[in-house]
């Protein structure tokens, strides 16, 4: 048999890891500008983790957890690959008792997230997610800088086709009142919804806005929206002044998401360059998962974002056409005979040692198939050694990009670096 990677779980091959790599710097280096610092965290969590702070009646729990069923394990603390990374970052807050130290964390992540769905173009298995969570202030700026962020992020490689769908779903005090006034309006019209719908509506209301079924999706927007209490208005007021017309903002009162720790804000970027699966990611505020992690120990308003970062990487291709090219060598050691191979490992490792990027021929090849290879690794100068040069403590350097006479010289062992980095 063939082995192959699992379902729905894809490998970065050499060719497409410069387009990760771009993108993975421009979220560093957006999240350090913007004063986020990088937190890192298992990919396997006791499972109970995400049934508290995801919420046992959502798809992701219900349905798409890769949970390990290793028998030292009791059966009710077993572990679960992370299908998503809030809950694992404010548990990390958590444990380590960062809020002692500061009442305040800007904090971002880059990695793997695992859940078992059914295959297709931008929906895998094992995903990437990046993202960030602001945890300790209930100020609607926060809210504010993260959608910038967000959107600072997408612009940075080349995204511009994107919209920002948005929504407040309120707070316990006038989120109850919507849940029943759907909760009514949805019974009065069972028939139009599927049997999942319909156990929702029951089990857990506001999941019915997160049906995939086109026939619920129309139902739902007959559904009534939420009337916000006075504090609730008043921070979605302030997010949509701030925000003005810096972004494409709709706002969409059927977006509710998929996990249960939301409260007043949530969002979601969407992009026409991602076809059926168009969310690029979503974020918003959870001010009660903190406190119901920890027990009641903290209570602090949080907000934050996850993207998807092979959607992002979709929509970057389709915004640029080429994908970036590989970065290439510095230098190719090519060894002109074998008695010269040892000679030229020394030449390579003291080249590396002085920061240059470089390799040689392990397979004892001609010197034709080396230069070849010279070409293929798009290195800058091959440096060859051949006994002539050896006998001299010289290499020759030909210069793989030039043209004519001028492409090669002979350098001294002593002075390769130098030049190198010089040329
Ligand atoms: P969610 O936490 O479900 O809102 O996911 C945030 C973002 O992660 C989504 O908008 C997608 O961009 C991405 N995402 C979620 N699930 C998957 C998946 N199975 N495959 C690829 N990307 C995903």
């Amino acid at each position: 048999m063939k082995l192959t990677a699992p379902r729905g779980m894809n490998d970065v091959l050499p060719d497409d890891a410069p387009a990760w790599l771009k993108l993975e710097q421009a979220v560093r280096d957006a999240c350090r500008r913007f004063g986020y610092e990088e937190i890192r965290t298992p990919v396997l969590e006791h499972t109970k983790l995400f049934q508290r702070g995801v919420g046992e009646t959502t798809d992701i729990v219900e349905k798409q957890m890769f949970t390990l069923s290793a028998r030292e394990e009791a059966e009710e603390d077993t572990l679960t690959l992370r299908p998503e990374i809030t809950a694992p970052v404010v548990r990390s807050m958590i444990e380590h008792d960062l809020l002692k130290q500061r009442g305040f964390w800007k904090l971002y992540y880059f990695g793997p997230a695992f859940r078992k769905e059914r295959p297709q173009k931008g929906r895998y298995r094992q995903f990437h997610q990046f993202g960030i969570e602001a945890i300790g202030a209930k100020e609607p700026l926060v809210d504010v800088e993260s959608i910038l962020l967000f959107a600072e992020i997408l612009r940075s490689v080349g995204v511009e086709k994107f919209e920002v769908r948005f929504n407040s779903i309120g707070c316990e005090t006038c989120r109850p009142a919507y849940r029943d006034s759907v909760q009514k309006a949805a019974r009065s019209k069972l028939d139009r919804f599927c049997p999942d719908c319909k156990r929702r509506i029951d089990r857990n209301i506001l999941r019915l806005f997160d049906c995939k079924i086109e026939g619920c999706k129309a139902a739902a927007k007959d559904l009534p929206s939420i009337k916000l209490c006075g504090p609730c208005a008043d921070h979605d007021q302030r997010i949509r002044r701030s925000l003005g017309s810096s972004l494409p903002l709709r706002v969409d009162p059927t977006l509710v998401r998929g996990l249960d720790y939301y409260t007043q804000t949530v969002y979601e970027f969407a992009s026409p360059l991602l076809g059926a699966q168009d969310a690029l990611g979503g974020g918003g505020r959870y001010n009660n998962l903190v406190k119901e992690l920890s027990g009641g120990e903290y209570d602090a308003g949080a907000v934050g974002f996850a993207a998807g970062v092979e959607r992002v990487l979709i929509a970057m291709e389709a915004s640029r056409g080429a994908p970036p090219e590989p970065p290439g060598l510095d230098f190719y050691a090519v060894a002109v005979d074998e008695s010269q191979r040892q000679a030229l490992f020394g030449v390579v490792s003291r080249l590396r040692a002085a920061g240059l990027s470089g390799t040689m021929d392990f397979e004892g090849r001609s010197l034709k198939a080396q230069m070849r290879s010279a070409d293929k690794l798009r290195a800058r100068v091959a440096v060859i050694l051949g006994p002539d040069e050896a006998a001299r403590g010289v290499v020759k350097l030909k210069n793989l990009r030039a043209q004519g006479d001028a492409r090669e010289q002979e350098v001294k062992i002593d002075d390769v670096a130098t030049k190198l980095r010089g040329a």
